[in-house]
């Protein structure tokens, strides 16, 4: 992709985010309501099949572009990116790993956002720890029968089709050699049980799904052997964590830049709290969090890019990222005091919206320890 295609894409998008975004996005967010019109759109962008590959109908970009387009959109509202972030590590599950069968069957219809979905991993009593799964797919004929719940499901109400982390093998030792991962769309024995209340990351839906003598083909099996399922679900954690880090880049620059303005306007003791220096030792540290953040997701999403090894990279960008976010958006709020506390500024979206960052994808603790696990692997004394 060279730059002037890029360009035309990302001005593609930034006339939509101004046109049919901002001006919605507080209302629907207040409301929780799923933005249909804006999927609609978003189909039309070809967003659906940003990093699914141009032979199956999708846009192609690589993880450096995609990085962008989701840092932009997150600075408008972050909630869109999760209507097509997971949706497309499910389809890079099946771009990659999957057989020539299930590439043409499944990938087009992602690409045009005719099936749209998502990841099903975690469960109520596991998430971090996910080779502790108890979701079950025993062999039946041509079917697996599938009996278990999972949680916190991204696009589990919208969606109609899940890549499905389950055991097929739950003595296997050592235990990922027991996991599977299949393709799952919805049908019978397989309901959401409920949709799931949030402090931020509204309009999005994230729901508790169970699956109860749900029988699935074998031919959904991804890859068709069983066994890889946890090397599958790990494999797409680099570009999820490169997704997760380019949101924070939004919200920190999004918390920067509403702060930038409103300190301009804002006065107190006879001019505007910008030229208090208070106030400009937060902007300051403000904007170098985000340009430590983009520059972090930039070459992780090289390296990526590049076929490289990125683990340490990609942990790096989104502890990094989010955690940006989360101290650009508190320090917005006390930027904008009383006002950073009312509904009637983004800022307080911001700072409920940021701390998920934190948490997925691989929570910041974890990150830290994969980090420093790489470090010394490539490093020994
Ligand atoms: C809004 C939202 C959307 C989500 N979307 C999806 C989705 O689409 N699909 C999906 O499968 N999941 C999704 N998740 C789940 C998310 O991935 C998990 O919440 C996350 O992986 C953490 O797992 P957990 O909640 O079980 O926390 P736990 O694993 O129980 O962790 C609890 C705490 O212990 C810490 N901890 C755990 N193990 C260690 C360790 N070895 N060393 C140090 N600290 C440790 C963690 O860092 C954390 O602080 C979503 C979650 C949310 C909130």
């Amino acid at each position: 992709m060279n730059t002037a295609e890029e360009t035309q894409i990302l001005d593609a998008i930034a006339r939509w985010l101004e046109r049919d975004v901002r001006p919605k996005a507080r209302e629907l967010e207040k409301k929780d309501e799923y933005p249909e019109s804006m999927v609609e759109t978003m189909k039309e962008l070809g967003l659906f099949g940003a990093t699914i590959p141009q032979e199956y109908g999708g846009l192609g970009l690589p993880a450096s572009t995609y990085a962008k387009i989701v840092a932009q959109i997150s600075e408008v509202w972050m909630s869109l990116t999760g209507i097509f972030n997971s949706h497309l590590i499910m389809a890079a599950a099946v771009s990659r790993y999957g057989t020539e069968e299930q590439k043409k069957k499944f990938l087009p219809k992602f690409a045009s956002g005719e099936v749209r979905g998502g990841l099903a991993l975690t469960e109520p009593d596991c998430g971090t720890d996910l080779q502790a799964i108890r979701t079950r797919a025993v062999r039946d004929g041509k079917d697996y029968v599938v009996n278990g719940t999972k949680t916190w499901i991204s696009n589990g109400i919208k969606g109609s089709c899940f890549a499905l982390l389950v055991k097929t093998d739950p003595n296997a030792k050592p235990r990922h050699q027991g996991m599977s991962m299949f393709l799952a769309e919805k049908g019978k024995g397989f309901r959401v049980s409920k949709k799931l209340e949030k402090l931020g990351y509204k309009g999005i839906d994230s729901a508790e799904l169970i699956f109860e003598d749900y029988r699935l083909p074998a031919g959904n099996l991804i890859g068709g052997v069983e066994g890889k399922g946890f090397h599958h679900a790990i494999g797409g954690l680099e570009l999820g964590r490169i997704n997760v880090a380019a949101r924070g880049v939004g919200v920190a620059n999004a918390a920067l830049k509403d702060s930038v303005a409103y300190s301009q306007v804002r006065k107190t003791f006879g001019k505007p709290i910008c030229e208090h220096q208070a106030i400009q030792l937060k902007l300051g540290e403000m904007a170098t969090r985000c340009e430590a953040a983009r520059l972090l997701v930039e070459s992780a999403a090289r390296a990526y890019d590049a076929g490289e090894r990125c683990d340490m990279e990609a942990g790096m960008a989104k502890y990094f990222a989010s955690e940006a976010a989360l101290e650009n958006s508190i320090e917005a709020v006390r930027i904008h005091g009383g006002y950073g506390y009312s509904t009637e500024f983004n800022v307080e979206r911001y700072y409920r919206d940021a701390p998920l960052m934190c948490i997925g994808e691989g929570t910041n603790e974890m990150q830290r320890i994969i980090i420093a696990k790489q470090l010394i692997a490539r490093n020994p004394a």
